[in-house]
This record gives structure tokens, C-alpha cells and sequence, in this order.
């Protein structure tokens, strides 16, 4: 690999630029989505196949690696750190790895993505850790669906998951829901409305195309514009919440007297790549620096090779300086090395 030497900093000015290394199209990179591992205990029909075959543990971080590569992070800038899978409340010595990270300089948020099963015994350890939010997914408020979509999940267990986070205080919460053909385009209002009571963002989500199970996102993509159309024609109009971080995926809008809001994530038909701040790092400790590009650094060979870690941060700065610009799928390029559960989304 040619490695061209960058400043550590990647050139700002801590006092007066917000953290985080540059890439060359001059996009700050301060957000860094950790997936913990590749296990989940659904199988929801967009992500992955019911019979899935789960990496080895020895073929992903320990604990002590995940800290290093994460604390290398920290270092260079990245400031916002999500946790997410596979289901990452089912990695083993979660609470401490949630302790250890939270600790580290410069952290200012410390966010997971989770199914919420498992909420229910962890939420209030986790923000005692020091976990300040939490996203769950939730595709529809139909039992009898919710066990179609994720194949065997309980919806109440979720919907005790969800109350769990809202009394350890991880609000407000973001609820991600997934919109599929013939699944649950139609509950989208209904999940919508929670928004009236509730002062959650609900964040509808276009299905992607990953490798195996690209034939099914392709044939049940439902458009961000026909989301808003079923959500507006129930519930009338949404109105644009001012003040948008043009780095957020979903820009936020609002129902007429609501306290939540509603956004949308329209990966497939309006791509966001020119707020993009964030990068992946897989359970198996690659780095990825798009989310529907193949393309990846190995991090956990060369650690557990005994590269230094000077050396290591440099070939990370070059990943991170490299990020590519925009996706494939317009062009039929679907990422094909890894499912979304071995990304994390
Ligand atoms: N298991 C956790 C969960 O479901 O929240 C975290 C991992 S999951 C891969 C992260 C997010 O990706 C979830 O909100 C899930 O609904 C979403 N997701 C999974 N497969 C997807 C796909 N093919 N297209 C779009 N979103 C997807
Ligand atoms: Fe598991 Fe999350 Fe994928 Fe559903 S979306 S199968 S809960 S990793």
C-alpha cells in the first residue's frame, strides 16, 4: 500500500473547526459505526437468510483490539461512535466495552442501533455505562408482521425494550423502520403517529441491495416519496423542522401539533453523500468507508501482526483520505462481500 503522510489532525485547528481528519473532498470524518459482531437473534427477511452461518470469535476483535483500533479513533478526532451489528446487545462483556469507550477523550456521543429485545435487562445498565442514545427498529406495530418481517421476534418484548430505554433516560429515541413491498408499506402512518404523542424521531428507511440478499431488496424497495405520500394523505402535511444538519441522513419534518419527528433515509433515490462523516468498522475489524462500496482496510491483521501504532493510524488517515464519493447501485454495482448484518448499517 502507498502511504502518503498526512497530519495527524488531518490539518484543523481544534479551537476554532469541530474534530475529525479530511478526506480529499474535504468532508470531516468524526463518526465511526462499530459493529460488534455479526450474530443477531432475529432474522429479519431484508437483512439475512433464516439458516445464516456466523463468523468464528476468533476471527473478530477481542475486546482489547476493539479498544485499541477505537481509542486510535478518538485520537484522530472521531467524536460520535455507534455501536451496532448483527444485534450488538448479545456481544459478551457489552456493559464494559459501553464503559471502556465511553471513557475515552474527546467522546462526545456514544449512540447504539439495537432490535431491543434485549433492552429490558440492559437499558439501565448501559446508561449508566455511559451510553447516551439509543435508535431501535421497529418496522411495524402488528404483532402478527413484526414475526412475519424478523421471522420469530415477539413485538411485545420490543415494545418493553422501548419502555425500558425511555426510564434509564436514553431519550429521546429514534425508532428506525425499514419499508418493504408487501410487508409493511402499509404501516407506515401508523408508525408515523407515534410521533403525535411521543417525542421520538421515527426514521423510514429505503431498503438496500447487499450480496445474497439483493434479489429481495431490489423487488421491495419502497420510495422515501411514496412513504411521505402514505404518511401525508392519513395524517396531512409534514412540515420541514428548520435548523437541518446537513450531515444527518434524514432531514426532519413534522406533523401539525406532534411532539416527535418524522425523517427519511432515502438511500436508493436521493443519495447523501456530500455530508457523509462516518466509516464502518466490521466485527472482523476491517475498516469500510462507504456503506454500499466493497472496498476495505484489514485494521486486525496488521494489529495482531504487531504493527505499530503510528503505522496503523497512517493507513488509516490514507483509507479515511480515500472515502469514496457516491454509490454504484444507479449502475447496478450492489456490494457484494458482506450482508448489511456483517456491516451494521
Ligand atoms: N440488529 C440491530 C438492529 O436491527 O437495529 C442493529 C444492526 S441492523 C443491520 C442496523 C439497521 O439496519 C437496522 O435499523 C435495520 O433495520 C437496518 N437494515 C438491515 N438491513 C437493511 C437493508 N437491507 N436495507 C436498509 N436497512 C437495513
Ligand atoms: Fe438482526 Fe438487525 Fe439484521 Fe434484523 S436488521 S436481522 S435485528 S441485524
Amino acid at each position: 500500500m502507498n502511504i502518503t503522510p498526512i497530519s495527524l489532525t488531518g490539518g484543523f485547528d481544534p479551537a476554532v473547526e469541530p474534530p475529525g481528519p479530511l478526506d480529499r473532498f474535504g468532508r470531516r470524518i468524526n463518526y465511526l459505526r462499530i459493529s460488534l459482531t455479526d450474530v443477531c437473534n432475529l432474522r429479519c427477511v431484508y437483512c439475512m437468510p433464516e439458516h445464516m452461518t456466523f463468523r468464528p470469535r476468533h476471527e473478530l476483535m477481542s475486546d482489547q483490539e476493539l479498544l485499541t483500533i477505537t481509542r486510535i479513533m478518538a485520537s484522530l478526532g472521531v467524536d460520535k461512535i455507534r455501536l451496532t451489528g448483527g444485534e450488538p446487545t448479545v456481544r459478551p462483556n457489552l456493559v464494559e466495552i459501553v464503559r471502556s469507550i465511553a471513557r475515552l477523550p474527546g467522546l462526545r456521543d456514544l449512540a447504539m442501533t439495537t432490535n431491543g429485545l434485549l433492552l429490558p435487562q440492559l437499558a439501565e445498565p448501559l446508561a449508566r455505562a455511559g451510553l447516551t442514545r439509543l435508535n431501535i427498529s421497529l418496522d411495524t406495530l402488528d404483532a402478527a408482521k413484526f414475526k412475519r418481517i424478523t421471522r420469530w421476534g415477539d413485538l411485545d418484548t420490543v415494545w418493553a425494550g422501548v419502555e425500558a430505554a425511555e426510564a434509564a433516560g436514553l431519550r429521546p429515541l429514534k425508532i428506525n423502520s425499514v419499508v418493504t413491498r408487501g410487508f409493511n408499506e402499509d404501516e407506515v402512518a401508523s408508525l408515523a403517529r407515534l410521533t403525535l404523542e411521543r417525542d421520538w424521531e421515527v426514521r423510514f428507511i429505503e431498503v438496500m441491495p447487499f450480496g445474497g440478499e439483493a434479489d429481495f431488496a431490489q423487488s421491495a424497495v419502497v420510495s422515501s416519496a411514496e412513504t411521505r405520500q402514505r404518511i401525508e394523505d392519513e395524517l396531512g402535511p409534514l412540515y420541514e423542522i428548520p435548523g437541518y444538519d446537513g450531515r444527518d441522513p434524514a432531514r426532519p419534518y413534522r406533523l401539525a401539533g406532534a411532539r416527535g419527528s418524522i425523517g427519511f433515509i432515502s438511500t436508493i433515490t436521493e443519495p447523501f453523500c456530500a455530508g457523509c462523516n462516518r466509516m464502518r468498522l466490521t466485527a472482523d475489524g476491517t475498516l469500510r468507508l462507504c456503506l454500499l462500496r466493497d472496498g476495505e482496510l484489514d485494521l486486525l491483521t496488521p494489529l495482531r501482526d504487531g504493527m505499530d501504532e503510528a503505522t496503523l493510524t497512517q493507513h488509516i488517515l490514507q483509507a479515511i483520505y480515500d472515502k469514496p464519493w457516491g454509490h454504484g447501485l444507479p449502475d447496478g454495482a450492489i456490494p457484494q462481500s458482506r450482508i448489511m448484518s456483517q456491516i451494521g448499517g
